[in-house]
């Protein structure tokens, strides 16, 4: 008999130092957060990736890696649909359109590539980014697991 999950809801939240260990903890935070719905390898290692950049930018540019502040993750889960926000209130961004654009960086210094936003949007079905300057930056993320459960289920 199949049941009717979509009405489900589920919330957590966190928040974190923003140092770079804790990249690792958020990921594997939301990973854990979302294992009941059974997502396949892809989905999981999407959404990780996705967390990863959100976080790590929080940390190296919202921060600017000084040690200091909180990041803040909260994810929701309605039905089979996530939905994650990385908060920093860190220096926020300027121009949001040019900072989403692929290899833009401020920081080419660090060796970044400019390809975290891209890497969100691919990996994510919806990105969303609120920021001010001097206030921080909000990262929102949706996606929907499980979309490949049909065909899994052949085997
Ligand atoms: P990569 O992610 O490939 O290492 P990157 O971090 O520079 O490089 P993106 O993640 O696409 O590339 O971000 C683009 C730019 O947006 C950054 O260089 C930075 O200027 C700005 N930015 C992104 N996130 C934040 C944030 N949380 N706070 C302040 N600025 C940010
Ligand atoms: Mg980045």
């Amino acid at each position: 008999m199949m049941t009717q999950m979509n009405e489900q809801k589920n919330e957590m939240e966190i928040s974190f130092d923003a140092v770079s260990q804790n990249e690792s903890f958020a990921r594997v935070a939301v990973a854990a957060f979302v294992t009941h719905l059974n997502p396949t390898m892809e989905e999981i290692d999407d959404v990780r990736t996705a967390v990863s950049e959100a976080v790590t930018n929080a940390i190296i540019h919202g921060y600017e890696k000084r040690d200091c502040g909180k990041v803040y993750l909260h994810c929701r889960l309605k039905g089979d649909v996530l939905q994650i926000e990385v908060m920093d209130k860190g220096k926020g961004i300027e121009n949001i359109e040019r900072a989403m654009e692929p290899l833009f960086t401020t920081r080419p210094d660090l060796d970044r590539s400019g390809m975290g936003f891209a890497f969100m949007e691919a990996f994510m079905d919806d990105l969303e980014v609120e920021s001010e300057v001097g206030k921080g930056t909000t990262i929102r993320m949706t996606k929907k697991l499980g979309s490949s459960a049909w065909i899994d289920s052949e085997d």
